[in-house]
This record gives C-alpha cells, structure tokens and sequence, in this order.
C-alpha cells in the first residue's frame, strides 16, 4: 500500500514540475496574505488570541517555496531581533540544523535504524540522498550586505554596528535548503515532508554566560533551545498539498498549480511544517479550541480513530489547563507520518506514527505524553541539551498524571511505584553525559522524583507549586535552579533539598515506603501483561484462535493451565522435558501467573481426561511418541491439527524436527492445546538454544502470531505458519 502511494506521488511531482519549473525563483513577498481561513473554521475570538499583544523579542517573517521536484526549499527571512540582554552585541546568531544533514555522522541516530531499512527497500536512493544542508546565499540590514560565516550549523552575522540592550534590528537572511530523504527531523519520504530545522532559528543569548548558544544539534538525543518568537510564514506549494503548521493557517490560490499557505503563529517556542498530497484533516472545536489531525485515510474506520484520538487530546489538554495554567492559542495540531516507534513534540503541533490495526487509544500513553510536552517544552522552555530532565521529566510524570486521574490502573502512579533500579547518572545530567541512558534516566527516574515530591507535599500544594512554576516561566525558558528556587519559594526549604539530591545526586531512588511492595509488585506484573496480551489480541481480531501467545492470553484471564510431561521417556530427554518447563515457569513467576498443574503419570492423566484435563488449556513438552496425553488423544489431535494445515503424522514421524503448534483442544473446543515437541527420543543437543528462543518468542506478545513452526537438528527454522503483528517491529 505503501508502494503504491510512492508511485502515485512522484507521478504527480513530476507532472507538476514539467510544467512549473519555468518558476522556480524564490518568492520574497511582504507580509501576510490576507485571506479567510480555508484549514480552520473562521472565528473572530480564534484570531484575537492569536493576534493578541505580544512583546516577543524576536519576530520572523519568512517566504519559502517549495521545489517538490529537487526537494529544496527557497527561502527569504527577515528576523527583527531585539537585545534583551544587558551587553551590547556585536554579532548575531543562529542555528542552521539544517547542516546536521551534512553527513551522516551529524544525523541523529535515533532515525538510522528507520533509514538503514529504508535504505534496503529503496535500493535506487544513493547515500547522498539520505544527506541534505542548508545555504545561506546572503544577509542584509536594511539593503546592506553584512558579513557571515555559517559554519557546524552556526550562522554568525557580524553587525556593523553595536546592537545596544534594548535595541532592535532587522536583518534579512537569504537561503537555500537541501531536504534529505529518508527518516530524519527535516526530510522527504514517500508521500510526505517532515519540515523541523528549515530555515536559521535565532540561537538564545544567554545573559549569564555573556555568550551565544552555538551547539550543534544532538546526535544522541534533543537540543531544541530557543526563545518564544512571532512567526508570520507563507509558504508556496503545489496546489494539490495540505500543509500543518502552527497558527491561524490561510489558503490563497499562487501561480497556476501551486498555491500559498499562509499562518501566523505568535509567541511561539519553534516553527514546523508537515506537508503532503495524501493528508486529511479530521477537527473538533471545543471552547474555541480547534483541535486537528493531520492524517491518511489508508484504513477501515480510520476516521473513528482519529475521532477518538481528537477526544483524548481534548481530554488531556483539559486536565494540564486545570494542572498547570491554561494552553494559550487557539488550535492544537496533530500530524500521523512515517515515523516508527517514536512521536516527536513541537509548538503547537506534535508528530505522531502510522495509525495501524485499531488502536487502544485511551492506553496509548506516548500521545498525552507528546500533549504534555505542550506545557513542558513549548510553553516553559529549556535548554534540551544541558537539562533534558525539565522536559522530559515533567512530560512523562504529566502522562503517568493524568492517566492516574482517569482511573487508568496500569499507566497510573504503580507504574512510576514500580522501581527498576539506580542509574549512576544523575537526574540533572546532559544528553552528553547521560549517553544512551536518556530514558530511564531522564523519563522514568525524573518522573519518579517529581513523584516523590508529589507524594511527600500530597496533591494539593504540589498543584500549586506546579502552577507557580508555570507562571514563572510560561513563554521563558526554565532552569532546574529555577525549578528549585520555585520549589522553596512555594513548598518550603525543606522539599527543596530533598528534591534538590534526587536530581544532582546519581543513583537516584524513590523511597521504599512510596514502592510497590512484592505483593503488590507481583499483582501489577498480572495486571499489566493481562492487558498486553489481551490488548494485542483485541487489536487483531481477525486472528485464528490457534494462535500460541493466546494460550498466555487464557492463563491470564484466569482459564486453568495443565502441562503434561512423559515419565517413560529417556533420562536426558526427561531432563530436556524439566528444562523447557523451568523456563516456562520462570516466565509465569514474572507475569504474576499462578504455577499451572504439572502432570506426567500416564494413570493420572487416564483418569483426569474427562473432566479436569477436558476443562484446561494444555502444553504437552517432548516426543509424541511417549507423552500419554497424545497418545490417549491423538486421532483427535490429528483431526485438529488438519484444522491448520499442520500434516501432524507426516510431521511426528520425521527424524531430527522438533518445533511447536497450536490446535484446539480435542475434548473441548474453548480450550487450547500447544504442543512443544521434538521427534525420536531427544531434543538434538545443536538445536536446544534457539528451541527455547523460539519457545519465548512464540508465547510473546510483541512477536508475531505463530499457528507452528518446525526447526532441524542445527535449530533453523524451516518452516512456520503465522501472522503479522504491527507491533513486533517497536521490540526487536
Ligand atoms: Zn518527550
């Protein structure tokens, strides 16, 4: 499906380009279009908000144009820059991220894995294509040519005047950008463009240090680190493009084929763009909020997805207005792209995966968790960089927050109770110093210690310390010594020392009195796999009932579980009988699942068939040629494994297989019969490694959904019977 988009868009692009590339000079208009909203409903309290008085220290008016057939941006910015700083400067600058597309070794690493398979299914696209950069052709003030170096994604202009505190100039800055392809913050892939990092931001003045932020972008993590600014942005495009960026969005008709989009977004952290052919738009206006999805009408009952997913953001918005301090503009954006396993916040807008199946969306905690990054990135800023924690932190402990409030038990507080452990890396580190330890450190230690606070404070003062912290540094960027000094100032010296050590000292961890206790502990486990699997499994209704990881599914419900072993079998293959229950066993004392039933006296099953062993769910362990069971069984097994192709008798009396298949039981048809079995006597000794491999992945819930699979005596696989599952690729 994916392909056939791709074929059908760069048809489009090259027909549009035939035609227009006659005018592929750069547009440098003057100011904004002025035209009634075509993306967003109009409303006269909708453009007071936005226009509302600011006093932004920066404003930014840029005109790009998209050529869709070189994938470059044309662009022209004027930037009117005021000195807020006590020192007189002497130049200015900004960043050019976009240069981290340079070469691969300033890329973001997160995106390589995306782009290495990417890469293998585009064996057309040379590794330049994945690169990019930007241009900067020239910078003016006021018709004059000022002198500039752009260099490891630093633009420094050298002013030919001192810039005094308190005053202001405009400079113009002419560029060109180069877009990636593949999976980055800035590229093109399929029938989308992923537009962070397109034009130079104006780097933050840090009054303290006397100097400018001049880091490149993290290869590691985030540095997103910028003063809230005004944006005035058109950008022209093919006619047949919706784009999604923040503010009120206008559409006015440009040269034939192409159109201008238009928005103005005030008092905003970072300006995005997202653009495609294929996207569209599913909104909601609620107490003159507009929410909007940005979305691809690629599956059965999408729009009821995306419905659900409005409501959830509306939800959440709701409860960080209450929380925290009200979300200041007048629409909420939400764009579906080709990202896996990660979604990614911006002002005003955040980046979400592919939808795929039918989603939990009310489980789905990576979405309040990009909404809350609204309040923690976008509204209080930080530097990214330096003290990730802010953000990240306080984003997670929001999610886990409001999850608690809506009676979510799973991705409530139990799971900031749940400890895994110290991280020799304080909370308070950088992205430098904490390497690729960026979630547990940043995320689930960082929200454990806003937890503790939460939990030593109780609910109420930490409401309103959360609220003084908001209007302290709404629109600002926040400093965890700011952080701290609000915490003093609202919930006493006492609470701020103590939280002060869980975030500068390593080896953080919460309180045992505020952990779950091994009961507890054990009960949440239960609770939590019942709900992967259960979860899972509902995502994929059209699956075969003889599926193996449903078989975990049942036991955690709570329908019995027999395993049944042969005693007439050899001593070793007895001891590889022991061995595979072992590990299963371990794996239930994990998930909190009571131990199944173990049977193997051939006079117990006798008499247990009827009744006990008719009402289980049942894992046989070794040859069929000695278990009891199959052999009481088997012409119903036989009939049953016909049921899923699996040729049971050809299979049994194979040398040198083992494997595993699943089959209804043959007494009862609400029941499951998963048989684990090797042919002759033993398991071969070559292939008991990836037996048990295969054994776990088989019954998890993040693999694929196996009916059987046979290996050889070396352990290959040769061959298997299964299903997709969307989600295995989030876990490998
Ligand atoms: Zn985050």
């Amino acid at each position: 499906m994916n392909h056939l988009q791709r074929k059908n868009i760069s048809t489009r692009i090259v027909a549009c380009s035939l035609v227009f590339s006659v005018m592929a000079s750069p547009i440098v208009g003057t100011g904004i279009v002025k035209a009634a909203p075509v993306n967003a409903p109009a409303s006269s309290a909708h453009q007071a908000k936005e226009q509302a008085t600011t006093n932004s220290p920066i404003r930014y008016q840029i005109d790009a144009r998209l050529d869709e057939k070189t994938m470059t941006l044309h662009g022209s910015e004027t930037v009117i820059y005021k000195n807020t700083s006590k020192d007189s400067l002497r130049e200015l600058v900004f960043h050019t991220f976009a240069d981290a597309n340079r070469s691969e070794s300033t890329q973001a690493q997160m995106f390589a894995s995306a782009n290495a398979q990417i890469r293998k299914d585009n064996p057309d696209k040379q590794a330049a294509d994945f690169l990019g950069g930007i241009d900067i052709l020239q910078v003016k003030e006021t018709g004059k040519q000022l002198v500039f170096e752009n260099k490891q994604q630093v633009l420094t202009v050298k002013l030919d005047r001192e810039l005094k505190p308190g005053e202001t100039v405009t400079a113009q800055v002419d560029f060109k950008v180069k877009i990636p392809y593949g999976s980055h913050r800035l590229s093109y892939y399929q029938n989308i463009i992923n537009g962070a990092h397109w034009f130079p931001v104006m780097s933050v003045y840090e009054g303290s240090k006397h100097q400018w932020d001049r880091t490149p972008y993290s290869t590691s993590f985030e540095s997103d680190y910028y003063t809230v600014s005004d944006y005035e942005v058109q950008l022209n495009v093919p006619a047949s493009y919706q784009v999604s960026m923040p503010g009120m969005i206008t559409v006015q008709d440009a040269e034939a084929g192409r159109k201008t989009v238009a928005t103005t977004a005030n008092r905003t952290r970072e300006f995005v763009f997202f653009a495609s052919p294929d996207y569209k738009v599913e909104r909601d206006t609620r107490d003159g909020l507009t929410v909007e999805y940005y979305y691809f009408d690629n599956g059965p009952g999408k729009e009821k997805v995306i419905e659900a997913y409005i409501d959830q953001a509306f939800k959440a918005i709701q409860f960080f207005n209450d929380k925290y301090g009200e979300y200041p503009y007048p629409e909420f954006r939400i764009v579906e792209s080709h990202v896996e396993g990660l979604a990614v916040e911006f002002s005003r807008l955040i980046q979400m995966g592919m939808i795929k199946g039918n989603p939990d969306v009310e489980g789905h905690t990576a979405f309040v968790h990009e909404i809350a990054h609204q309040w923690f990135h976008s509204l209080i800023g930080n530097n990214s960089e330096t003290e990730s924690f802010l953000d990240e932190g306080f984003a997670d402990f929001s999610t886990v927050y409001f999850s608690e409030k809506q009676g979510d038990v799973m991705n409530g507080f139990k799971s900031i109770q749940l400890d895994e452990g110290a991280f020799d890396t304080a909370i308070s580190a950088s992205n430098t110093e904490v390497g690729d330890l960026w979630q547990p450190v940043y995320y689930h230690k960082g929200r454990q210690a806003i937890y503790q606070l939460y939990r030593t404070v109780g609910e109420e003062k930490f409401d309103l310390f959360m609220k003084a912290y908001f209007n302290r540094f709404v629109y600002q960027n926040a400093t965890i010594d700011g952080l701290l000094e609000t915490i003093g100032e609202t919930l006493g010296k006492e609470a701020q020392s103590e939280i002060e050590q869980a975030l500068r000292q390593p080896n953080f961890e919460l309180k045992p009195e505020y952990q779950l206790t091994d009961a507890e502990r054990a009960e949440y486990m239960h609770e939590m796999m019942k709900s992967m699997y259960h979860g899972v499994l509902a995502q994929n209704p059209d699956l075969p009932f003889e599926t193996i990881s449903r078989i975990m599914d049942k036991t955690l419900q709570g329908e019995p579980l027999t395993v049944v072993l042969s005693e007439s079998a050899s001593k070793k293959a007895k001891a590889q009988q022991q061995a595979v229950l072992k590990s299963l066993q371990t794996t239930f004392d994990i998930f909190g699942i009571q131990q199944p039933t173990v049977l193997s006296e051939r006079q117990v099953i006798k008499k247990k068939l009827k009744n006990e062993l008719a009402n289980s769910n049942v894992i046989v362990i070794g040859s069929a040629a000695t278990n009891p069971l199959v052999q009481a069984l088997k012409p119903g097994i036989i009939k049953r494994a016909d049921d899923i192709g699996f040729k049971w008798k050809a299979t049994m009396s194979k040398p040198n297989t083992a494997g595993a298949y699943i089959i209804k039981h043959p007494h009862n048809q609400k029941r499951l019969l998963l048989h684990f079995f090797w042919t002759g006597d033993q398991l071969s000794t070559a292939s008991a490694e990836d037996y048990n491999a295969m054994i776990s992945k088989s019954m998890s819930f993040s693999s694929a959904f196996y009916q059987f699979y046979l290996m050889d005596q070396t352990g290959k696989l040769v061959m298997e019977k299964k299903n997709d599952n969307a989600i295995s690729e989030l876990f490998e």
